[in-house]
């Protein structure tokens, strides 16, 4: 455990997984390259950048996951608003 990360006794099953349960902006490492690229969230997996490859948490992890860091957010309206100023 690190500084930053929620308190949560839960284990949810492996490293990576409580990772990206409890440390805010986790992202795994990258399984299909040989670097040490970090994966990005695509809304519903992790992707790799270069390969596409996506990760293969089951639904119910990623419901949790989207629920704790992912949850609609009611300044959506907000946000386009601020996108059509800038052009
Ligand atoms: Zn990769």
């Amino acid at each position: 455990m690190a500084d930053g990360d929620l308190v949560d006794p839960t284990d949810y099953g492996s490293i990576v997984r409580n990772n990206l349960m409890k440390r805010p902006f986790y992202a795994p490492y990258c399984m299909c390259c040989s670097g040490f690229n970090r994966m990005k969230w695509d809304g519903e997996q992790f992707a790799c950048l270069i390969t596409r490859e996506r990760t293969e948490f089951p639904a119910a992890f990623i419901e949790g996951y989207k629920a704790r860091w992912h949850a609609p957010v009611q300044a959506s309206a907000g946000q386009a608003d601020a996108v059509k100023g800038d052009i």
